[in-house]
């Protein structure tokens, strides 16, 4: 069994942790700023010059593949890269990126909406849920009827990460063969409604009435569009994590840094046992979290099935992180709850983390049903 990073993995992530510390890291303080001023962190053009920056070096489309000027990086290295950014909280992400279900797009759709999406000329959003159809999302009502060769499209969206700026939805809708993923322009008429949350990631109610596609806007097969919507969901539980993993280190640091310094009753507080044993608990489920998501992104590249090894990622990462930061909170005291310092920000934006792309609760239920159903064994992987 071999824990050491190959040079390759080494290379990339010292590269990304260099990336980080020169041109991310010094943006903190302007972030902190304007989330005061109730601005977003980054300007889209802000974001897009740091992302030429990195494509100088060729960070492009960390999993687009190679063929589509990508990088078409694994899984393990995708994780590393993640974790990495995770240490700021800096919106920033790398370009050269499109969902992985457009790849699934046609001729016609790959020049329309693909190759104009990994070169960061059009946004896409994801709508599958509804008002009644989060965590069971086989109840959506969104419906589409043929009309000639257009579909018309009718129904409400909600919770559409990127909506507000999307110029083209991937929405599903009930038709007479089933559910069906579409390509929809803003352009063919749905409108967005932006949706306050406690997170800078504001998503956005999306309306669609009497919507016209053209039957050439079907993605992948009519009436297949949930498999899609399963494919877009399980494309990486991992990846969440990994970024909550990079966020929960530095966190800690900084509660080291600041009990280290901060004295009261003649001591610093890191002589303290209760601050120790917050810090020692931290630093033990950070590594356990390391290692669920790193063997989560190890089955992907393998070709294994990971769905199972993902939920454990996903549900751990998701749980630690708010617990951690939580403590980290309070071993700042007043400070820690103050817009001065990122804790409180990190607070409300890894709380996310146990709601979308599968709730603690949807994760559970199928981490148990793998076991109770014999299609995972508690010994894990290695039997
Ligand atoms: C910021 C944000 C961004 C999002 N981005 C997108 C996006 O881009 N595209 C998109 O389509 N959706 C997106 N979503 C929607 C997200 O996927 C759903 O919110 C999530 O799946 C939960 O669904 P729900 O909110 O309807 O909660 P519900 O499904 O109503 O669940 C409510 C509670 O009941 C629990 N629960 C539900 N069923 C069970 C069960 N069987 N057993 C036990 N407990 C259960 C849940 O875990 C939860 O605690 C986003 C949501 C948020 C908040």
């Amino acid at each position: 069994m071999d824990f050491a990073l190959s040079d390759e993995e080494t290379q990339v992530r010292d590269w990304v942790r260099t990336f980080v510390r020169k041109e991310i890291a010094p943006l903190e303080p302007e972030v902190l700023r304007r989330e005061r001023a109730h601005l977003p962190g980054l300007a889209a053009d802000e974001l897009r010059e740091l992302q030429l920056k990195a494509r100088e070096s060729g960070f492009w489309g960390v999993q687009t593949p190679e063929e589509y000027g990508g990088m078409g990086l694994g899984a393990v290295l995708t994780a590393l890269i993640e974790a990495e950014l995770g240490r700021s909280f800096v919106p920033f992400r790398f370009g050269g990126h499109a969902d992985n279900i457009l790849y699934y797009a046609n001729d016609e759709q790959r020049e329309r909406y693909l190759l104009p999406t990994i070169a960061g000329e059009r946004r896409s959003c994801f709508a599958i849920s509804e008002p009644g159809a989060g965590s069971d999302a086989r109840a959506i009502r969104a419906t589409a009827r043929r009309d000639g060769d257009d579909w018309v499209i009718n129904g409400e969206k909600t919770f559409i990460t990127g909506g507000n700026e999307a110029d083209f939805a991937m929405v599903f809708a009930r038709t007479d063969e089933g559910v069906t993923c579409f390509l929809a322009d803003r352009a063919d008429g749905w409108r967005s409604e932006p949706i306050d949350t406690m997170g800078e990631w504001g998503p956005a109610a999306l309306v669609f009435e009497d919507v016209r596609v053209p039957g050439a806007n079907v993605l992948g097969e009519v009436g297949k569009g949930f498999d899609l919507a399963m494919k877009w969901i399980g494309r990486g539980r991992y990846l969440l994590p990994a970024r909550a993993l990079g966020a929960c280190e530095r966190l800690v640091e900084m509660a080291m840094e600041h009990a280290r310094t901060r004295v009261t009753f003649g001591a610093p507080i890191a002589d303290r046992q209760a601050i120790q044993w917050m810090i020692a608990d931290s630093a033990v489920e950070i590594e356990a979290l390391r290692w669920l998501v790193l063997h989560a992104a190890w089955l992907v590249d393998r070709g294994a099935d990971s769905r199972h090894a993902q939920s454990m990622a996903k549900l751990y990462g998701g749980v630690k992180a708010n617990e951690i930061v939580d403590r980290v909170l309070q071993i700042h005291g007043g400070m820690g709850y103050t817009r001065e310092l990122p804790v409180e920000r990190w607070y409300r934006e890894l709380r996310l983390l146990r709601i979308y792309e599968g709730t603690d609760e949807i994760q559970r239920r199928t981490i148990a049903r793998n076991l109770l159903k014999g299609h995972a064994r508690v010994s894990g992987t290695l039997g």
